[in-house]
């Protein structure tokens, strides 16, 4: 089982948490984009290999939103952001 660590409750079992998915572009980015990219930036995800940057929340726990690196191969948690 994967010991996800929360920022403030420490290291918990994952099933306490849910991913969102991967970090994109802030909204703020797309406040004057066409509906083609919103539609792109709601539902689209790249699905790609390796470190990725993704949203989790402590559902079952503090309820806190936070990001973390994880390689989605491995499913290593990682310290670092991905490379760009
Ligand atoms: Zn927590």
């Amino acid at each position: 089982m994967l010991l996800i660590p929360c920022p403030w409750c420490g290291k918990r079992a994952e099933t306490e948490f849910r991913c969102a998915g991967q970090v994109k572009v802030a909204r703020t980015e797309l406040l004057e984009a066409d509906d083609e990219a919103w539609l792109e930036y709601l539902y689209q995800t790249d699905n790609q290999r390796g470190v990725l940057t993704e949203y989790w929340c402590h559902e079952k726990g503090c309820g806190e939103w936070f990001t973390l690196c994880r390689d989605t191969t491995t499913h290593e948690l990682v310290d670092r952001d991905p490379e760009p």
